[in-house]
């Protein structure tokens, strides 16, 4: 029985074939491309190419794309694909993430890509906008000013970590060497626990969000806090027109394979037996573009 890989519930509303899968993802994760057949007979394929030439003049136009079907579950309102893809396959996608290889494939993909690629995740104001967001959020919300270590779960080099005391370290398993002041642990066994966890844009990207936060949850010392942030991507308007089949919108399936809304991060922190603090979400400016981040703070009880 499928169920909702955020909350944990069954209750899912099938939102038919909307995803969009995007040929870059495909390449990458399963090594698939979208084309005709070529004819092992030279004459049929001559004439197959003269016959394709409107077709492939159409096809840049509109574009060609597979399609995977999605399911938003009506207890959290969170969008999942019906079908999980596997953790080790999305591997694919990041195993180089950001570096010049990466960059040079995407771009062969989308070219686009090339006047952002620079920008994403290096922009100084990126880095400053969510940076001094999560320090001024926890200023507000966090019930001490004490905290003895923190750990950034797939935090890059440590660059997003919030200016406020502890010691830092980073889990991430791509070869980034981490800013000074922060230390970086490339494996699981070398994690310990930690009186603030955070886990910020990831959970859009991985298959199974409530396996992960609940695995996290043990690396906060009981009293201590998990912090989520992921990108809201369609309003709460455009989920309850895909919930009514009154809307024509196609979800693009891509680095993020997941869609939150404020519910569904509060349902994942729950769902982990997490309180939640406080939650909110934000327009923010990261200079190569706008998006709406939610932000929340899970705090693990003193007894289990
Ligand atoms: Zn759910």
């Amino acid at each position: 029985m499928s169920e909702c890989r955020n909350c944990g519930r069954s209750e899912l509303h099938d939102l038919g074939p909307i995803g969009q899968v995007q040929p870059f993802f495909l390449k990458r994760v399963f090594g698939l491309e979208i084309r005709a057949p070529r004819s092992p007979n030279a004459l049929k394929q001559k004439i197959r190419d003269i016959a394709a030439i409107p077709m492939s003049f159409f096809s840049q136009v509109t574009g060609r794309f597979a399609f995977v079907e999605m399911q938003l579950c009506e207890h959290c309102f969170f969008i999942q694909t019906k079908v999980p893809f596997h953790d080790d396959d999305i591997m694919h996608l990041y195993a180089d993430y950001r570096s010049p290889s990466y960059n040079g494939e995407r771009i062969r993909y989308e070219p686009e890509y090339a006047s952002i690629a620079a920008a994403i995740g290096q922009d100084q104001s990126e880095v400053r906008t969510r940076r001094s967001a999560l320090t001024a959020f926890l200023g507000r919300v966090l019930r001490t000013s004490y905290s003895d270590a923190i750990l950034d779960y797939g935090g890059a080099d440590g660059r997003f970590i919030p200016d406020i005391p502890g010691t830092k370290f980073v889990y991430e398993i791509s070869s980034m060497e981490p800013i000074p002041g922060v230390t970086r642990l490339t494996s699981e066994s070398e994690l310990g626990t930690y009186s603030i966890v955070l886990l910020a844009h990831v959970t859009e990207h991985v298959t199974h969000p409530l396996k992960l936060v609940r695995k996290l949850g043990t690396y906060v010392k009981p009293g201590g806090y998990l912090y989520v942030e992921t990108p809201q991507e369609i309003s709460d308007q455009q989920r309850v027109e895909l919930q009514n089949s009154a809307s024509r919108l196609e979800l693009g399936i891509h680095e993020h394979i997941n869609y939150y809304c404020t519910p569904a991060v509060r349902s994942l922190l729950e769902a982990a037996r997490l309180d939640v603090v406080a939650i909110e979400d934000e327009v923010v400016d990261l200079g190569w573009t706008t998006s709406v981040h939610i932000r929340a703070l899970g705090r693990k009880p003193l007894t289990a």
